[in-house]
């Protein structure tokens, strides 16, 4: 990890959640000269138990806690809220420590379950069906802020219950914070902590395209695009990244982008009522996407107070869904989950503004 990503707090203490165990090691053990064992140990403990203090980290020398407590600190998220939705949904909101509000939501899928993470507090890219988008971006999230939300996730389940999934398509756009990403992903994936397969991580973008060649280099991880849109006009009105990478740029790097064999590409699809739901736009997408290997989620919009867009009719949903299956791309129906706990993007935190706003005093 270059020494610009190294985080402190402001004490100038090293944030030791935000380290890969390479970095980790190079800390403790070069630079500190500590044991690798201890190094290994402390790692550990870190990435699979609650962290209280450094005095509970088992078998660790009086100087090696010394060392720690003077050098190092370890951050965590504060529990904002958890909300629960009737299908099974659960929404974590997280308070970081300077008091910015993130979310990560687990997603039950048959018996398995799936982390939604955020990367970043609010998003710099303004699509505009999405609500985070008119948050702007606050900051980007640091790699400890990133990796702990499966870490306390996980750690809140009951022992037979595990997440299976990650995927990186909550609050912000994770290639336009790939600084942080890159070590948060490596920590999730660490076989002496989160130990997440590369192929349970999947990242999501609306089309930062090179970085998404940068995303390929560092991590096999499964890529996700939100497309949304099958023309150049229709997709630079509701994402405004489309004017500087175009749709076509965007699908040139998609056939680029490395797959192992047996992989493909998800490209998700917020459907629109009467703006890119009609048969054209299908025989368009099926077009667009010819030759590359992908699979199709299709997402109802959520409808909301805050846009005056509307979700399509279902049998739309299904007319749309049939032509894509006719030319043989594997397309779901995404049922929105969690409606009632305001689940899609960025909903949550818009619905906490409007009644900050309403109980704010004049
Ligand atoms: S859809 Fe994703 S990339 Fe677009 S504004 Fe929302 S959070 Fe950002």
């Amino acid at each position: 990890m270059p020494p610009h990503a190294l985080a402190h707090d402001d004490q100038g203490r090293i944030d030791l959640r935000s380290l890969d165990w390479d970095a980790f090691r190079a800390l403790m053990v070069d630079e500190w000269g500590d044991s690798a064992t201890r190094a290994r140990r402390v790692f550990r403990h870190l990435w699979t138990q609650p962290f209280t203090s450094f005095e509970a980290i088992p078998n660790l020398a009086l100087a090696t806690r010394r060392m720690l407590e003077q050098r190092a600190y370890v951050p965590t998220l504060q529990t904002e809220q958890v909300i629960e939705s009737e299908d099974g949904t659960t929404k974590f909101l997280w308070r970081c420590e300077d008091g910015a509000v993130i979310e990560s939501v687990l997603i039950p899928d048959n018996d398995r379950l799936t982390l939604c993470m955020s990367s970043q507090v609010g998003c710099a890219m303004a699509c505009t069906f999405c609500l985070t988008g008119d948050m702007g971006l606050k900051r980007q999230l640091k790699a400890s802020e990133i990796a702990m939300q499966p870490l306390l996730v996980g750690l809140s389940l009951p022992p037979e219950k595990r997440i299976a999934n990650l995927v990186l398509m909550g609050m912000g756009e994770p290639l336009h914070n790939l600084d942080n990403l890159v070590p948060a992903l490596t920590l999730c994936m660490d076989d002496h902590g989160l130990n997440f397969g590369h192929r349970k991580i999947t990242v999501s973008t609306v089309g930062l395209v090179p970085k998404m060649a940068e995303l390929a280099a560092a991590l096999p991880v499964n890529l996700a695009v939100s497309i949304n849109a099958t023309t150049e006009e229709q997709r630079r009105q509701i994402m405004p990244i489309t004017r500087k990478h175009s749709l076509a740029e965007l699908l040139d790097a998609c056939r680029a982008f490395p797959l192992p064999s047996g992989k493909s590409i998800l490209f998700e699809y917020v459907m629109l009522a009467g703006f890119n739901d009609a048969d054209e736009d299908a025989v368009r997408l099926a077009d667009l996407l010819e030759g590359i290997p992908s699979k199709i989620n299709l997402i109802p919009y959520n409808e909301n107070p805050d846009r005056d867009l509307r979700r399509p009719a279902p049998e739309r949903v299904t007319a749309f869904q049939a032509l894509l299956m006719q030319r043989g791309y594997f397309t779901k129906i995404r049922i929105t989950r969690g409606i009632d706990v305001s689940a899609a993007c960025g909903q949550l935190g818009k619905a906490r503004q409007r009644n900050a706003a309403v109980s704010a005093p004049a």
